[in-house]
C-alpha cells in the first residue's frame, strides 16, 4: 500500500486519490480507453456535503473541475488535466417509494443500479440501453432508451434534482424551485452545476417484456430498412426500435459461425404485455430470411444488460452522431453504403426510433431540442487498446466519411452523442440558436465564470 494522500479537502469526508496513490490509474480510467489524463486530485465523495466541499476547494485554490458520473462520455470530460475531479462514483443510491412511483438516485448511480432497484417494484424509468452508463451525464443531455416513446425522454421523467452550484451553494431545482435552472439541467447538459441527486418519475414496466434483435445478411440493407421505415411509422408508443448495423457481436444464442458476419439486426423493446408485444413485433420478425431471430419473453433488467459485453470499458472508441431528417430513399442508401466500410468487425452503426411521447412534448418544456427528430445515428468506431494507432486512424475516418456522406439529411445532433473533436460549433447545433442562447443566459446566472466547462460548454452569455 502507498502512503495515504497528503491533500486533505476541508469538510470532506469521502476518498482523495492523488498521483502516487495505488488505485490513482483505476480511478483516473474512463469508459473510452483512448482517454488518458492525469489529474492532481479524484476527490471520492460520499455525499452532497463532500461535493460542495470539493467545490469550494477548487474554487479557492483556483483548480480546474471535472465532473464524473459514470465516466461514459466518449470524449473524456469527466476527467481534467492537472485538476481536480469530483467523482461521484461512490454515490450510487437508490431510493423507490412504490407508492409515489418516484426513484431518489445519487448522481453516481448507473443505470443498471437504477433498473435494479425499480425493478424490483415493477418499475422503470425510460434510462440508457447500456446497464453501465451513468445516470448523471446521460440523463443531463436528454435520455434517449426503450421506453422513451411510452414515456419520454429521461428529462421528462425528472421530478427534481439537488444541484451543487459554482459557489458551492446546494439547491433544489424542480418546477417550483429554480425553474430556469430545473429547465436548463433537463438537457444543457454539466454545465450549471453538480447534480448530487436526481428523482424521477417510475411507470409499470415488465418485470418480463417482449424484447430482442432480429438480425438480417448485411446484403438485406437496403430491403430491411424500406421494410422498417414503414414499420417503424405504423409503430405504437409502447415499442422502443434500435437499428444495428455492423457485424453480429457475440452474443447469448449467437452460434459460432454467424458471429461478427455483417448484418443489420433491428432490436425492439415491448413496453406493455408480453402478448401485445409478441403481436406488434411479429411483422418484423416474419420479414425477408433473418439470420437470427433473438426476439422472445425476457426479463427487462436482463435485456437493459444484454448488449453490456458489446462495449466494455478500455477498448477505444471514436463518434460521430447526427439527427436524421428521415429515412428516405437516400438516406437508407447511404447507409446500406457506409455501414459496412469499417474494417474493425467491432465498429457499428445504430439508429434510436425517436418519436410518440418525445415528439409531443411541448418544445420548451425542457432543454432537449431534437423532439422534431424521428431517428438519429451514432457511428461508433471501435478497436482494441492493443491494436496500432493506425487501425484507429482508419476506424474514426471511417465514421467522419459516414456522417459527411449524410451532411444533406442532417438535422442537429444529440447533445451526447459528441465526441471530443467535434468543435464548440457543434453544441450550438446541438441546441439550436434559440434553446442555446437561453441556455447561456441560465449559464450566465448560476455559473458566470464558466467553472463547469470541461463538458460540452455552453458560455455565458
Ligand atoms: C456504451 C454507451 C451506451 C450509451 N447509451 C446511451 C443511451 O442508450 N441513451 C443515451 O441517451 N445516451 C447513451 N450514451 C451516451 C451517454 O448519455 C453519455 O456518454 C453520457 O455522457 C454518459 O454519462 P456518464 O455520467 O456516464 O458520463 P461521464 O463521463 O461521467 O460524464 C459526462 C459529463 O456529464 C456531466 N455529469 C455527469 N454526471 C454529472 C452529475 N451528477 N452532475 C453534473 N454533471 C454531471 C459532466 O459534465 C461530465 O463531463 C451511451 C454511452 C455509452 C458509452
Amino acid at each position: 500500500m502507498t502512503a495515504p494522500p497528503t491533500t486533505q479537502i476541508p469538510g470532506f469526508r469521502g476518498t482523495v486519490i492523488a498521483p502516487g496513490h495505488d488505485r490513482y490509474d483505476e480511478a483516473r480510467a474512463v469508459w473510452n480507453g483512448t482517454v488518458d489524463r492525469r489529474p492532481r486530485l479524484i476527490a471520492r465523495g460520499s455525499g452532497t456535503a463532500d461535493v460542495a466541499a470539493a467545490v469550494r476547494f477548487a474554487r479557492h485554490r483556483d483548480l480546474e473541475i471535472a465532473v464524473r458520473g459514470g465516466g461514459h462520455n466518449v470524449a473524456g470530460t469527466a476527467l481534467c488535466e492537472d485538476g481536480i475531479v469530483i467523482d461521484l462514483s461512490a454515490m450510487r443510491a437508490i431510493t423507490v417509494d412504490p407508492v409515489g412511483r418516484t426513484a431518489h438516485v445519487q448522481g453516481g448511480a448507473l443505470w443498471g443500479d437504477v433498473d435494479h432497484e425499480t425493478q424490483a417494484h415493477g418499475l422503470a424509468t425510460t434510462g440508457g440501453i447500456v446497464s453501465h452508463t451513468g445516470v448523471g451525464g446521460l440523463s443531463l443531455g436528454g435520455g434517449i432508451g426503450w421506453l422513451m416513446r411510452k414515456y419520454g425522454l429521461t428529462v421528462d421523467n425528472l421530478l427534481e434534482a439537488e444541484v451543487v452550484t459554482a459557489e458551492g451553494e446546494i439547491l433544489r431545482a424542480s418546477p417550483g424551485d429554480h425553474p430556469d435552472l430545473f429547465w436548463a439541467l433537463r438537457g444543457g447538459g454539466g454545465n450549471f452545476g453538480v447534480v448530487s441527486s436526481f428523482r424521477f418519475t417510475l411507470h409499470p414496466v415488465g418485470p418480463t417484456v417482449m424484447a430482442g434483435p432480429v438480425f438480417w445478411a448485411a446484403e438485406d440493407t437496403t430491403d430491411v430498412l424500406r421494410f422498417y421505415r414503414e414499420f417503424a411509422a405504423a409503430a405504437p408508443d409502447e415499442l422502443g426500435n434500435v437499428i444495428r448495423l455492423g457485424t453480429i457481436p457475440p452474443l447469448a444464442g449467437v452460434s459460432e459461425e454467424l458471429r461478427f458476419r455483417p448484418a443489420i439486426a433491428v432490436a425492439s423493446c415491448y413496453a406493455g404485455s408480453v402478448e401485445d408485444g409478441e403481436r406488434a413485433i411479429r411483422a418484423l420478425r416474419e420479414f425477408g430470411t433473418p439470420l437470427v431471430d433473438l426476439v422472445g419473453p425476457t426479463r427487462y433488467v436482463d435485456h437493459q444488460s444484454s448488449i453490456d459485453d458489446t462495449l466494455p470499458h478500455g477498448w477505444h472508441y471514436y463518434w460521430k452522431g447526427t439527427d436524421l431528417t428521415g429515412l428516405s430513399d437516400e438516406v437508407i442508401d447511404i447507409v446500406a453504403e457506409h455501414a459496412y466500410h469499417a474494417t474493425s468487425p467491432r465498429s457499428y452503426a445504430a439508429m434510436f426510433h425517436l418519436g410518440g411521447a418525445v415528439a409531443r412534448a411541448p418544445r420548451d418544456s425542457t432543454a432537449y431540442p431534437g423532439r422534431d427528430a424521428d431517428h438519429n445515428i451514432i457511428i461508433d468506431a471501435v478497436w482494441l487498446p492493443e491494436q496500432d494507432d493506425r487501425v484507429g486512424a482508419a476506424e474514426a475516418a471511417w465514421a467522419r466519411e459516414f456522417l459527411d456522406a449524410l451532411q444533406p439529411h442532417r438535422a442537429g445532433v444529440y447533445v451526447n452523442f459528441l465526441d471530443s473533436d467535434d468543435d464548440p460549433s457543434r453544441v450550438r447545433e446541438a441546441y439550436g440558436d434559440d434553446t442555446y442562447r437561453r441556455l447561456a443566459g441560465v449559464k450566465a446566472k448560476y455559473d458566470a465564470e464558466n467553472v463547469f466547462h470541461n463538458n460540452k460548454n455552453i458560455r455565458p452569455g
